[in-house]
């Protein structure tokens, strides 16, 4: 479509939406904004709009009236009542990632799935790096894909983390290789069924030709059964056992195409799940040329991400692991499978109506404690019951220093609350920033 002197609605003003405005400025259209918010109440907003020159109309239908296109940014509902009688006045509803698609250069390797994709996206992107291929990493992990298209270039990977807001409106948009780590119940208020959330992921699939790959888990019957609907050449990973075809693990070794590859020693990230991104990121990164000794060699020195099971300090022999990402109790679960046992585990937070019931068992057998915190501790310990000592603690700082008194060398204090965050913190960012600096004045203090 030619942009130069169209009028374009962009709906929805955080950064996808202000990066989608920016580049369809670029590209010489006549752009304005709508959001259902009022532009007071969108942080750095107006000053961004003026400087493009963008003028601001709050959301109602005169805003949807006589515009060419209209963008939406991930956060808007793709069946929101306005989108759909534009839609019936024959005017086209792109998303953001489709809009980046049609400016990026060079080729893309688009990862979704329920969980894993920004361990898997940040190890591929290093991985390239790694190996002397140029590659952008952004998407859903941080810079928005429209703020990529100016930087890429032919001869380059754009490695994009794709979640399913993003997908769902895609609708030329080609992955020339795309992952897909697992598919798990997830954002149903949104997507309201199952099958609708996998169908928005299976839109990463659906434009990929025969040139292209599409890495897959074998393990998941959900992603594997993608297989028979897709044009474009199969990798497989399978994180429960040793297999002749693609890369599988057996418990200590990681396999390609039956051949041993990689000791899982010598992976610095923790559990069976990031063995699983491990082999999706090198599944992926293979097929773009990246050769196994220096994908090998490049995820040894992957520093891991932030807040996702991150090593954080070992004071007086006790090590402290941040994984205030596990906003889950799925999450929780892996974390805790990542550990053989001496866990003192910090839990808490706001609840998102979850059952931590599932907890009980792995908790027996491997922590002396449960440390509750925030608005969830009730639930949490009438769910828990008498099966496992639980101690009330409040606050995060509470939590830490009951744990630090009772601690010894071997044990680990692991945040993974399995709750949101929002009841204390800002974000789960914000709440593993704090934990790290609850340890590191005890690491200062000299505590043992
Ligand atoms: P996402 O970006 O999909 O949310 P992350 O890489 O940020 O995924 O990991 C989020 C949480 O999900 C982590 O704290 C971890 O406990 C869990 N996790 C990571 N990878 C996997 C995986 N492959 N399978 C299941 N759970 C995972």
């Amino acid at each position: 479509m030619e942009l130069k002197g169209s009028n374009v609605l962009v709906v929805g003003m955080a950064r996808s939406g202000l990066a989608a405005a920016r580049l369809l400025v670029q590209h010489g259209a006549h752009v304005r904004a709508t959001d259902a918010k009022p532009m007071e109440s969108l942080h750095g907003v107006q000053q961004e709009l003026a400087s493009l020159d963008v003028p601001f109309i709050l959301q109602s239908p005169a805003a949807f009236e006589a515009c060419d296109l209209i963008v939406i940014s991930p956060g808007v509902p793709m069946d929101l009542d306005l989108l759909e009688q534009a839609r019936r006045r024959g005017t086209p509803v792109i998303g953001e990632v489709e809009l980046a698609g049609w400016y990026l250069q060079g080729k893309t390797l688009g990862i979704t799935g329920s969980n894993g994709k920004t361990t898997t996206t940040a190890l591929a992107g290093h991985i390239l790096r790694e190996c002397g291929i140029a590659v952008q990493v952004g998407g859903n992990i941080g810079t928005a894909p429209t703020s990529m298209a100016g930087n890429s270039r032919e001869g380059q990977w754009n490695v994009l983390e794709l979640s399913s807001f993003q997908l769902e409106t895609v609708d030329r948009f080609r992955a020339q290789i795309a992952v897909i780590t697992n598919l798990t119940p997830d954002h149903l208020d949104r997507h309201h069924t199952m099958e609708a959330y996998v169908q928005a992921k299976g839109r990463l699939l659906v434009n990929q030709t025969a040139q292209d790959y599409a890495v897959l888990n074998a393990d998941d019957a959900t992603c594997a059964a993608f297989a028979d609907s897709i044009r474009s050449r199969l990798v497989w990973f399978r994180g429960s056992r040793r297999t002749e075809a693609g890369w599988s693990f057996d418990g200590s070794v990681v396999f390609f195409e039956g051949k041993p590859w990689m000791e899982a020693r010598g992976i610095p990230l923790r559990g069976r799940h990031n063995i699983e991104n491990v082999m999706a990121a090198a599944g992926a990164t293979h097929v773009a040329g990246a050769p196994l000794e220096q994908i090998a060699q490049a995820v040894r020195s992957f520093p891991g991400v932030e807040h996702r099971l991150e090593f954080t300090a070992e004071i007086g022999g006790v090590q402290f692991f941040n994984d205030s990402k596990a906003t889950n109790v799925d999450a929780t679960l892996k974390a805790i499978g990542a550990f053989d046992g001496g866990l003192w585990i910090i839990l808490g937070g706001k609840d998102k109506g979850s059952d931590y019931t599932p907890l009980i068992e792995p908790l027996r057998r491997k922590a002396h404690a449960a440390l509750l915190i925030g608005a969830a501790a009730d639930k949490i310990a009438s769910h828990l019951g008498n099966a496992v000592p639980v101690i009330r603690c409040r606050t995060l700082e509470s939590a830490v220093h009951a744990a630090v008194e009772r601690a010894s060398a071997g044990d680990t204090v692991l945040l993974a609350p399995a709750c949101a965050s929002f009841d204390q913190f800002e974000s789960f960012e914000h709440r593993g920033k704090v934990f790290k600096e609850i340890v590191h004045s005890l690491e200062s203090a000299g505590v043992s």
